[in-house]
C-alpha cells in the first residue's frame, strides 16, 4: 500500500489543489501532512479545509504555530510575520483551534513523521547537512522518517553513500513543499511511499503558479512572496 506525504503547503491553493489530483491519479488514499499548512501565501482557510478533509494525520509546522499563538511570531522573517497576521485574520477561531492543537509528531505504517527534526520537533531545527542527519537517527525508532521544514526534498540515509531509498538501510526523507518549493525548481514537491517494500518516489507537478503569485499581490502580502515562486526559491 502506498502512502503520500505532502508537506509546507503555505496557504497555496493552486499548488495544493494539483497535488492532490496528482495523488488521487495515483490511487493513494492515505496522505500526511507534515505542517505549515498555513502561512506566506494567500488562501489559508481553503488549504486548512482541503489538508484536514483529505488527510489521514496533520502535524504542526512552525508557521501554524506563528498563526495560532501570535506570541511565537518573532522567530519567522519579516515577510512570514506579515502573511502570519494575514492568514490569522482570514481563517476562524475554530480553524485557529484547531491548528493550536496540531501534534509535533506521529508514527504510522512504519514511518515517523516530523515537521523539522525527530530530536526535538518544536525547536524547527534545519536538517540540511549530512552530519546534522547522522544526529536524528537515533531520535526515531522506525526505518523511515520524514520531514519538511527547509522546503528542499532530500534523502538521507544511515550512511554516506546509500543513495537510494531500500531495505537495509534507515532514512530521513524530505518530502520537499507543496507551496513554496526552495529547490530551484517551481513545481509543487511531495512524497509517493511504500512501506512495505521501501519505495520511495519524489514527485514535481506543475500549477498555475501566476494565477497564486497575482492573489499575492493582490492581498497586499509582501511581492518577494510572489516573486519567489516563480523562481522556486
Ligand atoms: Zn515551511
Amino acid at each position: 500500500m502506498k502512502i503520500a506525504v505532502i508537506s509546507d503547503i503555505h496557504s497555496n491553493l493552486e499548488a495544493l489543489e494539483a497535488v492532490l489530483a496528482a495523488i488521487d491519479e495515483a490511487g493513494v488514499e492515505v496522505i500526511f501532512c507534515l505542517g505549515d499548512v498555513v502561512g506566506y501565501g494567500p488562501d489559508p482557510a481553503a488549504c486548512l479545509e482541503l489538508v484536514r478533509t483529505r488527510c489521514a494525520g496533520v502535524l504542526l509546522g512552525n508557521h501554524d504555530e506563528a498563526v495560532a499563538h501570535p506570541g511565537s511570531m518573532d522567530a519567522l522573517p519579516k515577510d512570514g510575520r506579515a502573511a502570519a497576521r494575514h492568514n490569522r485574520a482570514h481563517l476562524s477561531e475554530e480553524q485557529v483551534e484547531y491548528l493550536a492543537f496540531l501534534p509535533l509528531r506521529l508514527e504510522a505504517h512504519g514511518c515517523t513523521f516530523v515537521h523539522a527534526t525527530p530530536d526535538a520537533p518544536d525547536a524547527w531545527r534545519r536538517l540540511d547537512s549530512f552530519r546534522i542527519a547522522q544526529a536524528q537517527f537515533e531520535h526515531f525508532e522506525t526505518d523511515v522518517c520524514f520531514v519538511g521544514h527547509t522546503h528542499i526534498p532530500a534523502v538521507m540515509a544511515d550512511r554516506l553513500g546509500v543513495l537510494n531509498v531500500r531495505p537495509g538501510h534507515r532514512y530521513l526523507i524530505n518530502a520537499g513543499s507543496v507551496g513554496q518549493p526552495r529547490d530551484h525548481n517551481p513545481r509543487a514537491s511531495f512524497a509517493l511511499f511504500d512501506p512495505e517494500t521501501l519505495t520511495y518516489e519524489p514527485v514535481r507537478v506543475p500549477y498555475n503558479v501566476e494565477r497564486t503569485a497575482k492573489k499575492i499581490r493582490a492581498a497586499g502580502l509582501p511581492n518577494s512572496l510572489a516573486g519567489r515562486l516563480k523562481e522556486g526559491q
